[in-house]
């Protein structure tokens, strides 16, 4: 990771009364009646980016009972934090939480990805398959029948994704927190079958944290749009991307500042700002959406049907499917030897 902090005092994002940096109200009146702007925010938010709760690195209660969870399991929630609702446990920055006017600059080549909370098994997907043939016996069957061998279960679901019987793989829920820059949102969102949450520029003050490629990121383009691969450049064509993002960035921040401090609103000030700048977000979707997501945000050779998508989402994509295979291995496992066809 590349990780530059540059003008300002003192240590960036996340450190001291940045808990409160990650304001996520879901409304107005939410913001008004959680908590103090400036002691609210995220359990254990201090010293992490973004002030989140448990910092990153955590994996908030991903449920792992073997060998693959009960039936419709018990909602894993966070071990590391306490469970309270979303809109709750974000805190609240109010619309009279003053401009940080020195805060640091931070130049970030990574993405963030949590999982929050689950609720998704492979057995799920098995006794909602089953139901079609044994009705309501299929949730019994399937936690004590010790003829339902892990086999058959994952000839099942084998089966299921090789014809798209693709309903059987929606009766779980994944919530993952995301940071990354807002072009990768942009490209996010554009995947209806989800929920979102993102942290607001209205709300709250921006944080100076810019994402700029990092060495490894491949910089030129060959071949044709639609099939187009890329590959590293020259290091000076890495040098140049980097040192003009950064004083574009350091403006754009710097005019940022000066509009607020003349007290022109955040939602008014922001227009400003690049896409490159972090944002953040929780996002759910089951298990399907997520294996449509995975096909498009993911360059795979064996996929069935390739995509060329942006690294930067695609980094965000590669490790919601690391997450997402610890919890339904089988169901991966199917996805990938299907030639990842989102059934
Ligand atoms: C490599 C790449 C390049 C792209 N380039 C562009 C671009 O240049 N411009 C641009 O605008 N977008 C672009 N997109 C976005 C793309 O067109 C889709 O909007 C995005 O990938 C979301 O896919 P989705 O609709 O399958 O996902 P979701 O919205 O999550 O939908 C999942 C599935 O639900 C069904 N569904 C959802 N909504 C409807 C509906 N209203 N009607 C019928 N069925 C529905 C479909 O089967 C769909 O596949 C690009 C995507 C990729 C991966």
């Amino acid at each position: 990771m590349l990780s530059f902090v540059i003008g300002g005092r003192g240590a960036g994002f996340g450190a001291g009364g940045a808990a409160a940096a990650l304001g996520l109200p879901a409304a107005p009146e939410a913001a008004a009646g959680a908590a103090p702007a400036g002691s609210a925010g995220l359990a254990g938010g201090t010293g992490t980016r973004f002030g989140f709760a448990g910092g990153t690195g955590t994996r908030f209660g991903a449920a792992m009972a073997p060998p693959y969870g009960s039936p419709f399991g018990q909602q894993a929630l966070r071990r590391s934090a306490p469970s309270v609702p979303s809109a709750a446990r974000v805190g609240a920055v109010t619309d009279t939480q003053a401009p940080e006017a020195s805060a640091p600059i931070e130049f970030r080549s990574d993405v963030v990805v949590e999982l929050v909370r689950s609720s998704a098994h492979d057995s799920d997907v098995l006794f909602a398959a089953r139901v079609s043939t044994q009705g309501e016996q299929t949730l019994e069957e399937a936690q004590h029948d010790p003829a339902v061998t892990e086999k058959r279960d994952r000839g099942l679901i084998n089966y299921l994704m090789r014809d798209r019987h693709g309903s059987p793989f929606e009766h779980n829920s994944m919530t993952f927190y995301v940071q990354a820059p807002i072009f990768v949102f942009r490209e996010f969102m554009r995947h209806r079958i989800a929920s979102y949450n993102e942290e607001s520029g209205r709300y709250r003050e921006m944080r100076p944290v810019f994402y700029v490629p990092g060495a490894d990121r491949n910089l030129v383009q060959v071949g044709k749009p639609g099939a187009y691969d890329f590959v590293p450049g020259e290091p000076e064509m890495t040098a140049l991307v980097d040192e003009e993002a950064r004083a574009v960035c350091t403006q754009a921040y710097q005019a940022y500042q000066r509009m607020l401090a003349a007290g022109i609103a955040r939602e008014v000030a922001r227009i400003v700002l690049p896409l490159n700048l972090y944002s953040s977000m929780y996002v759910t979707m089951n298990a399907r959406a997520l294996m449509n997501f995975l096909s498009l945000r993911t360059k795979r050779q064996d996929s069935h049907f390739p995509s060329f998508p942006q690294r930067e989402i695609e980094m965000v994509a590669e490790k919601m499917e690391s997450l997402w295979e610890e919890l339904m291995p089988l169901t991966a496992g199917a996805f990938g030897a299907n030639g990842r066809v989102a059934p």
